[in-house]
């Protein structure tokens, strides 16, 4: 990638076309942002090969009425009370895994430890109350059920073992061959770039990446069978894009599935579609956005096909043949709002799959952008309604409404209980 020259910036520019918006801006009632983090330093200075991960998941919910009552408007200050009442509910959700040089319940390998511990750390309740929330028991609901993993998973064995299979009853199989026990959270796969001395930090990151996203399915099963009505109410904005990478990427068709499968049941009940948004704040989209910005009019769009991809940002050689074809679900746009402010939003590819078709023509449909309906606008409105509180750091009360109106939850029951709460049937 290279600053384009102020002709080719033109020619890019003369692409964008003007950004869709509602009048009034289409907004949903509530907003679920997610954002995780992690660790995965050595546990201390003097044991620098002995590495734990930490994983922490936040989620929180914006409910846009209370979101707008945070500022007195006689004073213009934020209520503090106000503030306090939504701030009471933070609460991440947190998955510890060993890393290198560590022993998990007494296993053989690291590398075993740490199967076993996705498979704990996805199995336990992580909800509240009556709400469960299993991501094992997710994982499985995205499959159908039903999964197989076609070898065992432990080193040196190797077994073919797709004839097991792993159902909500049954979690974990013997190998025939070896006798270790199989996961069903094996079939995430996380557990390949482990090793038992060498650094296991993107090993680590995987499994963050496979959480936020089963997390994000977690909430859409959830309330489908729940309240559907709610799910159409709802913005879910991730950070980051919408795929999976690496091992765990064959999870992504699933999601791409769900998220189809929600949004046929919304529209049979007159419902609109479920926004879902990942949000980029880096990536070279992002780079490649910062250097063409001063070219662009405010207000306008671009959806990425992958031949300006190829031509404007990747730069690559090879034809354009579907990116992210292995671990995309969601479709790139390049929005500058009319405040002048630059935004990389994907939005999930309208599909239940990326068809039996060639990749070429796949490539072709998913940038349609009639495919996407009231997506693009929707998705604009909401970032123009929340780019001036994020970013605009001169109106301090502002920065800090926004601040405290995030609250963060455990991811489940809170939100289910809040959003039930705060009477979404009124
Ligand atoms: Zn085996």
């Amino acid at each position: 990638m290279k600053p384009p020259s102020d002709d080719e910036a033109k020619a890019m520019a003369s692409t964008f076309t003007p950004a869709p918006g509602g009048q009034p801006p289409k907004l949903p009632s509530f907003v679920v942002a997610s954002d995780a983090s992690k660790s995965d330093t050595p546990i201390n200075d003097k044991l620098p090969s002995t590495q734990l991960g930490y994983i922490k998941v936040s989620h929180v919910l914006i409910e846009m009425d209370k979101y707008a009552e945070l500022i007195d408007p006689r004073s213009r200050f934020v209520d503090p009370f106000k503030v306090a009442d939504m701030h009471r509910n933070a609460q991440p959700i947190t998955y510890v895994l060993p890393g290198s040089n560590i022993q998990y319940r007494k296993s053989d390998t690291v590398r075993n430890g740490f199967r076993h511990a996705v498979y704990d750390q996805l199995t336990a309740n992580r909800g509240e109350g009556n709400n469960r929330m299993v991501l094992t028991e997710t994982l499985l609901a995205l499959n159908n059920n039903q999964l197989s993993i076609k070898s065992c998973p432990i080193l040196a064995c190797d077994a073919l073992i797709e004839h097991l299979v792993f159902t909500p009853k049954t979690h974990t199989h013997t190998c025939p061959k070896c006798g270790g026990t199989v996961y069903v959270t094996d079939w995430l796969r996380l557990h390949e770039g482990i090793s038992d001395f060498g650094n296991n930090t993107s090993a680590i990151t995987r499994m963050m990446n496979a959480v936020e996203h089963l997390l994000l399915s977690a909430f859409i099963l959830e309330l489908l069978e729940a309240n559907p009505v709610a799910l159409s109410k709802i913005a879910f904005v991730m950070d980051g894009p919408l795929a999976l990478f690496g091992e765990p990427a064959k999870l992504h068709p699933r999601i791409m599935t769900l998220i189809d499968n929600a949004n046929s049941r919304l529209t049979s009940l007159g419902l609109e579609p479920l926004l879902v948004m990942g949000l980029q704040k880096t990536g070279n989209v992002m780079d490649h956005a910062l250097l063409l910005e001063r070219f662009l009019p405010n207000g306008v769009i671009r959806i990425i096909d992958d031949t300006y991809r190829q031509t404007y940002i990747t730069g690559s050689d090879k034809p354009a043949e579907d990116f992210g074809y292995e671990s995309y679900y969601g479709q790139d746009f390049l929005f500058k709002t009319e405040r002048g402010r630059i935004f990389n939003f994907a939005l999930p590819y309208p599909f239940a799959g990326k068809g039996s078709g060639t990749r070429t023509e796949f490539a072709r449909k998913k940038v349609e952008i009639t495919r996407y309906g009231s997506l693009v606008e929707r998705a604009c409105d909401l970032i123009r309604h929340f780019e001036l509180d994020l970013y605009d750091n001169a109106i301090v009360p502002v920065a800090l409404a926004h601040r405290h109106a995030s609250i963060s939850l455990i991811p489940g029951g809170k939100v289910l209980d809040l959003i039930t709460k705060a009477g979404l049937n009124r």
